[in-house]
């Protein structure tokens, strides 16, 4: 604060962030975190997978409804006057991609134009406009099978095994390669496996049609609303026979972001494009999930091993050293406290 009595305008000026593909699963969590924290947030979101009651959830969690315009970043002359018209943002976080692995690999042109063209239209209106904070929602799949675990940052990029993979390890480059020759600053967030849900169940997970991942497939299953979970292999060189992957409250990842704007706007980045590992460090074989789950629940579930999903890592947990000692960020909620939020959100959704 100034020795003025009266802060100074640059104390009363909240900060802006724009989130793209902010009415999303994770950027809708994200929302909450930043306005919590005391950001103005704007969303841009397409609605592609998502709904416009998101908004009310996260109006309802904050009491602040955040700005929020429809708009399709593959169209540049949307993005453009978007930017001419909203010419005080201080930072974007970018999570509006396509991520579904199976579809990526069927259609690989809407991947590629939907997660590298709109990355590239906003960075180019980031370089127009002077933005130069930008945070980007990366994946752990930009590593592939581990030779070591838990993984660290230093890991080598091994060859993507889907173009869903592909646009992640591009888009890192992309902006890795801006950075260098502007006044770009950027964090790529590498997230493991976000599950659950706000503790308050206005907002969670929605996937259209049949869910993809584990953990909304097992809540669906307890709901009734699937028949029954296959487990996809359990023949994997692991202590059960299962995969096993880090999965992560997404609250917790959501807060990971806070934490990245706040590096970037106060100017502490130490390089101009770092990347950050954003998981718990811990392991759960997809048994350990299913038993844990039957333990929070209180309710047996339906489920078949069935052979293995082609594409699928054996195990992968994160080294989360970097983003403790640099971010600063920790995840604090366990395995059952994740799937525990899970299971209510999706009760919520249900009526049950
Ligand atoms: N999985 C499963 N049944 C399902 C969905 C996923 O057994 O219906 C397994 C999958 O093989 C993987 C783990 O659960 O080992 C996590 O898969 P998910 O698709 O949730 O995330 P991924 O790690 O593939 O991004």
């Amino acid at each position: 604060m100034s020795q003025n009595k009266f802060p100074s305008l640059r104390e009363v000026h909240m900060k802006k962030i724009l989130v793209t593909g902010g009415l999303g699963y994770i950027g809708s969590h994200t929302v909450v975190a930043l306005q919590e924290a005391g950001y103005e947030v704007f969303i841009i979101d397409n609605l592609s997978n998502t709904s416009i009651d998101v908004l009310q959830g996260i109006t309802e969690i904050t009491n602040t409804p955040p700005s929020f315009v429809r708009l399709d970043l593959r169209i540049k002359s949307d993005v453009e006057k978007f930017f001419q018209t909203h010419k005080d943002i201080d930072g974007i976080i970018h999570f509006a991609a396509s991520k579904a692995v199976g579809e990526s690999v069927e259609n690989p042109l809407l991947y590629y134009e939907n997660n590298i063209n709109s990355l590239v239209y906003l960075l180019q209106e980031c370089k127009a406009h002077s933005i130069s904070n930008f945070i980007f929602s990366s994946s752990c799949t930009v590593y592939g099978e581990p030779d070591v675990l838990p993984i660290n940052e230093e890991a080598p990029i091994k060859k993507a095994i889907s173009p869903y993979g592909n646009t992640k390890q591009i888009s890192e480059e992309i902006i890795n390669d801006v950075c260098k020759v502007s006044s770009l600053n950027a964090i790529a967030l590498r997230y493991f496996n976000p599950i659950g849900a706000h503790e308050s169940a206005l907002i969670g997970e929605l996937p259209v049609g049949v869910p993809q991942n584990l953990v909304p497939y097992i809540t669906q299953t307890a709901a009734g609303v699937r028949k029954e979970l296959s487990i996809f292999g359990d023949d994997y060189n692991t202590p059960d026979g299962s995969c096993i992957r880090d999965y992560i409250h997404v609250v917790d990842l959501a807060k990971a972001h806070v934490k990245a704007v706040e590096r970037l706007i106060n100017a502490e980045n130490s390089a101009k494009f770092k990347v950050f590992n954003v998981g718990t460090g811990k392991g759960n074989s997809v048994l350990e999930v299913v038993t844990a789950f039957e333990e929070i629940s209180g309710k047996k579930l339906n489920y078949k091993i069935v052979k293995r999903r082609p594409g699928d890592v054996v195990a992968v947990f994160a080294d989360t050293k970097k983003a403790n000692d640099e971010l600063g960020w920790k995840a604090v909620h366990n395995l059952k406290e994740s799937l525990a939020s899970a299971w209510k959100w999706e009760k919520k959704v249900r009526g049950i």
